[in-house]
């Protein structure tokens, strides 16, 4: 057998998953498809999020909070096996709310959850006063905030640079330019065969694919019901920093850029950024802090989410096909931590049924059973 585990995919979710199996001494190779591949990891927001996350489902706010939890160590053990700061920050983060109105059904449904939550949910609620307080530069438009404390931010092409040179440091086999077409079971383990046709085996396989997945995972007995979510994200000029805090809209990157984001659009396969919504994402940051009026913009562009129809992350082990496994999810930067440190435990388990984490069974694939 040429490998223990192969992790098809080579994105946050790809690269995490292949970390945490290789610390856990376990033989790896990735396969990743060609530069021309869609790759939300290259264009996301880079937000280590747990507000707002799991309103209506607890079991994803805990898993959540406990990869936010995870995410000092992880970043910790990154920083020092390659030598690179991820630039972490967790002081917490800002659900902004221009209206009276949409800040208490916001606080509304996080007292909801923090019920659920058995009242460990800590956030507090500024009004425009206390917001200014801690953010000088706020507009005026601004009605108030949530701050919740286990929000953060980190460079996410950091991370993806870092996961992507300690997994080849730490021995596994990173094969590019290898798009997976066929995925087999055998008498014993799996076959893969890649776009070139040769065909490769493995005693386990991981399907990491992000939106590749949706012709992959069926292969092997998965339904994979997943579509693409676009959003567009903007970027300003370096800025002396006066954003203290991230938000879901605005947060001010290590180095003194602005990001502004992102939408949410149903357009299929299409990762073009637009005019329309760059301008609205531009007249809303303006009208949070008004100071971004005099900023240039640099770049913009848009890229494309992975979202299961209820929005929450499918960790499956396939029914049919044991030893296969698939892995999605709408926030795999805010995951990284869990997918690195956690999952190995759940992969490397004899038990073929159910996950053996007992709050990974939340995310199989039988909720979409009709
Ligand atoms: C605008 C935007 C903002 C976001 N903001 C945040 C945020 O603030 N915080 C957060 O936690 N998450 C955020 N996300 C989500 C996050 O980026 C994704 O959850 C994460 O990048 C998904 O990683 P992935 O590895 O599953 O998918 P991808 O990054 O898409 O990677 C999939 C990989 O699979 C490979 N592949 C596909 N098919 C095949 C095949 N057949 N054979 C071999 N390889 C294949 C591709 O080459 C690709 O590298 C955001 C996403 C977007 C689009």
């Amino acid at each position: 057998m040429d490998t223990e585990f192969a992790v098809v995919g080579g994105g946050i979710v790809g690269l995490s998953v292949a970390y945490g199996l290789l610390c856990s001494g376990k033989r790896v190779t990735v396969y990743d498809e060609g530069d021309t591949a869609i790759r939300a990891s290259r264009g996301n927001f880079g937000l280590v999020w747990v507000q707002g996350k799991g309103q209506n489902y607890p079991p994803y706010a805990r898993w959540t909070r406990r990869s936010a939890r995870a995410w000092p160590q992880f970043a910790q053990q990154l920083a020092q096996e390659s030598g690179t700061a991820l630039n972490l920050q967790q002081r917490g983060g800002y659900s902004i709310h221009l209206t009276e109105q949409s800040l208490a059904d916001k606080v509304a449904s996080y007292e909801k959850l923090r019920v659920a939550l058995d009242d460990d949910y800590p956030f507090e609620v500024l009004g425009h006063n206390a917001i200014k307080q801690e953010e000088p530069h706020i507009g005026p438009s601004v009605a108030g905030a949530i701050l919740h404390h286990e929000d953060g931010h980190v460079n996410p092409l950091m991370l993806l640079r870092t996961l992507a040179q300690l997994v080849r440091k730490r021995g596994a086999d990173v094969i590019t330019d290898a798009a997976v077409t066929r995925l087999e079971p055998q008498a014993s383990g799996y076959e893969l065969q890649l776009q070139n046709k040769q065909v490769h085996r493995a005693e386990k396989i991981v399907i990491c694919a992000g939106l590749g997945a949706k012709t992959l995972a069926p292969m092997l007995g998965f339904k994979a019901p997943i579509f693409a979510q676009r959003g567009q994200v903007l970027i300003t000029e370096k800025m002396p920093p006066f954003i203290n805090r991230p938000s879901g809209e605005i947060r001010q990157v290590n180095e003194g850029g602005v990001q502004i984001g992102a939408s949410s659009e149903l357009a299929g396969l299409n990762d073009s950024e637009t005019i329309d919504i760059t301008a609205q994402l531009a007249r809303n940051a303006m009208l949070m802090y008004p100071k971004l009026a005099s900023a240039s913009l640099l770049r913009s562009w848009a890229a494309l989410r992975i979202m299961t129809p209820d929005g929450y992350p499918i960790y499956q082990q396939s029914t049919t096909c044991p030893g296969a496994f698939y892995i999605t999810c709408h926030s795999g930067i805010t995951l990284a931590a869990a997918h690195a440190l956690l999952l190995p435990e759940w992969l490397c388990s004899r038990d073929h049924g159910e996950p053996s984490l007992p709050s990974l069974s939340a995310f199989s694939e039988a909720r979409f059973n009709v």
